[in-house]
Formats: structure tokens, C-alpha cells, sequence
């Protein structure tokens, strides 16, 4: 027996709906081919919820510029996470942060000290 992962299992899912489309647009226009237009748009609907809901599972973000949410993606050479639809991003920041006192609070600590000098920088 196979099993497919989640993403796997969309690709698949949307793949079904392309061919759905195939088949509808080689039917005559009318009622039939407007009844299955409308149906065919109920299914990606659902589709794009389920994404949503499966990204969120998943531990991704979610940008809220429509309904459903949409699934922001990692861009690694911008270290952040990115909206494909409406760029939105929401950055990681990785810098070094200088935490601790600053040369002046320093020398201010080792006046209020009594110490002679900073062991670390000799000041
Ligand atoms: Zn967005």
C-alpha cells in the first residue's frame, strides 16, 4: 500500500481538478458545462481551505491578504517568511544583539566599585 504526505496528497488533489477542466472545456457550451464551471469552483474552494488549514498544521505562517489564509514561504536568501501573493514579509532577524553595558556605564560601574581597571578591554 502507498502513502502519500500531506503536500503530496494537495499536488495531487489539484491535479484531479486540472483534468476536471480539460474535460469540461471540451463540452459544448450550456447548462451542463456552466453546472460543472460551477462545481469545479466549490472543489478548488475547499482545496485552497484544506491548504490553509494544513500549512498551519505544519507550523507555517499564514498571511491574512485574502480569504482563506494563504501560506507564507520560507526565502532563505532573504531570511524571511514571504507571501506569494501579496509580499508581505515577516523577517527573521539573525543579527549578533550587543547585550551588557557600554564602555561609559563601564567605567561608571568600576568609579562605583572602587575597581582600578576592566579586566577585559584594560580601561
Ligand atoms: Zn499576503
Amino acid at each position: 500500500m502507498t502513502s502519500f504526505g500531506p503536500s503530496e496528497w494537495t499536488a495531487i488533489c489539484r491535479e484531479a481538478v486540472t483534468e476536471f477542466k480539460a474535460i469540461r472545456d471540451e463540452l459544448p457550451q450550456g447548462k451542463l458545462r456552466d453546472d460543472i464551471t460551477e462545481r469545479i469552483k466549490r472543489v478548488e474552494s475547499t482545496l485552497t481551505r484544506a491548504d490553509a488549514e494544513l500549512a498551519q498544521k505544519l507550523g507555517f505562517y499564514l498571511c491574512k491578504c485574502e480569504f482563506p489564509a494563504t501560506p507564507m514561504l520560507w526565502r532563505e536568501g532573504e531570511s524571511a517568511h514571504v507571501c506569494p501573493k501579496c509580499g508581505h514579509r515577516r523577517e527573521v532577524h539573525r543579527h549578533a544583539v550587543k547585550v551588557g553595558m557600554n564602555s561609559r556605564d563601564r567605567r561608571e560601574a568600576r568609579r562605583a566599585s572602587g575597581t582600578d581597571f576592566d579586566v577585559f578591554t584594560g580601561e
